[in-house]
């Protein structure tokens, strides 16, 4: 048997004319000769009916956060409605389907409620009904507890759930279905002359992933690479080819990147040993924000100062602990992290003055800077991040 994970995400199944398209991915797999997957995401985006944000919006968030088992049986239901619906378009075009949650495809979780581990992928179930002939038709996104309760596995799951599937069935390929013909050179709704992608590998697209491009999970790219199963993103819409990711990439391209990506909300945290004199937590910032879970990074530390980025959202928590430690420090709001990702950068001397000297000439003030043997990450204000994408794009990546 020949399997293979086929992945929709939530505007791929949304409205009957592109559930239309689904069909004719499954349809060709099947006369291919390989014996489909189908995984789904909920249908649709915040706003349409039976979206994941739209059911969550029916509770309120105190009721969320003290009922995590409560709000992931609410979650649940996006993505079990959206695999009966794609099984009945499934059955009115003559392919038999099953649909099936994730506890009934076999993925069982730890009880950590909106985020759990996968303990055990048990594949029974799906294999007997593709040994039938049968298109098994799961729920992304979610798994069942050992003792029978409805999990959640993080937000934008559902890719993961793919591979979590892809490599427990040892598939021949893990098919991403999005919609854009694949993974593009930066994020296209900022840079038009943004382009395609045709073969990367796991560990670029982990970094491209991770540092904010929302094409695909990073956790899904991270599975696939366990279990050296290529993974492929493709357009719903589109016969395009599609980017695939394997372990090869491109090989013996000469270019020093293969795409850039950012991540907004940045706050840079400025601490001075002037300012914080006799003092002693300033030497143990670090250590301190890590107890409380507070993720930093661009982490420079020169003899008189340290200085770090943080997410927006963990502000309140980071000024809560200067003031009861007494430390004194600056924030910089409002900047974006721009990274450029590429395996072509190993060892090759200059680029990053010749990254900050273009920006410069551009008048886009580089704020910190970082990088390690595949990445290159800038922090610029979040106000130059279109512009200074849109440089860097035309500078190292044209075609
Ligand atoms: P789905 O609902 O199918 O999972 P997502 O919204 O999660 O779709 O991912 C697809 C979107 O990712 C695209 O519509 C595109 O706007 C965005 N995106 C961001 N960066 C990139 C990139 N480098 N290449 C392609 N798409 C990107
Ligand atoms: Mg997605």
């Amino acid at each position: 048997m020949k399997i293979l994970i086929q992945k929709f995400g939530g505007t791929s199944v949304a409205t009957k004319e592109r559930r239309a398209m689904v069909v004719q991915k499954v349809k060709s797999a099947k006369e291919q000769g390989f014996s489909p997957v189908v995984v789904v995401s909920a249908m649709g985006r915040k706003g349409d009916s039976y979206a994941t944000d739209t059911l969550l919006s029916l509770i309120n968030s105190d009721f969320k956060n003290s009922n995590l088992k409560a709000a992931d049986m609410l979650l649940s239901c996006g993505e079990i409605i959206s695999s009966v619906v794609m099984a009945n378009d499934l059955y009115d075009n003559g392919i038999e389907s099953c649909p099936l949650t994730g506890g009934q495809a076999g993925i069982i979780t730890d009880n950590n409620f909106n985020d759990a581990e996968v303990l055990n992928v048990d594949t029974k179930n799906i294999i007997s009904i593709l040994k039938e002939g049968v298109v098994p038709v799961v729920t992304g996104f979610q798994g069942l507890t050992e003792d029978g309760y409805f999990t959640t596995l993080g937000r934008g799951a559902s890719d993961f759930s793919a591979s979590l599937l892809g490599v427990a069935l040892k598939a021949e390929e893990i098919q991403i279905y999005t919609d854009v013909d694949g993974i593009m050179t930066a994020d296209p709704r900022l840079v038009e002359e943004a382009y395609i992608i045709d073969k990367i590998t796991y560990n670029e697209v982990f970094q491209f992933a991770d540092q904010g491009a929302k094409v695909i999970h990073p956790r899904a790219v991270e599975m696939a690479m366990k279990g050296n199963i290529p993974l492929v993103i493709k357009n719903t819409m589109t016969d395009a080819k599609g980017t695939l990711i394997d372990n090869y990439g491109t090989g013996s391209s000469k270019k020093l990147f293969t795409g850039l990506t950012y991540m907004n909300n940045r706050i840079q945290v400025r601490f001075k040993s002037d300012d914080n004199r006799n003092n002693d937590n300033y030497y143990n910032i670090l250590d301190i924000l890590a107890e409380n879970n507070i993720s930093i990074d661009l982490i420079n530390i020169f003899p008189n100062e340290q200085i770090f980025t943080i997410d927006e959202i963990c502000i309140a928590k980071l000024k809560e602990i200067v003031e009861a430690l007494n430390l004194n420090c600056t924030y910089s709001d409002r900047c974006t992290k721009v990274a450029l990702i590429g395996n072509g950068i190993k060892g090759v001397p200059g680029v990053m003055a010749k990254i900050i000297k273009v920006l410069k000439n551009n008048n886009i003030e580089v704020l910190q800077t970082s990088d390690s043997h595949t990445t290159i990450w800038c922090l610029v204000h979040s106000s130059d991040a279109k512009k200074a994408l849109n440089i860097i794009h035309d500078t190292f990546m044209v075609n």
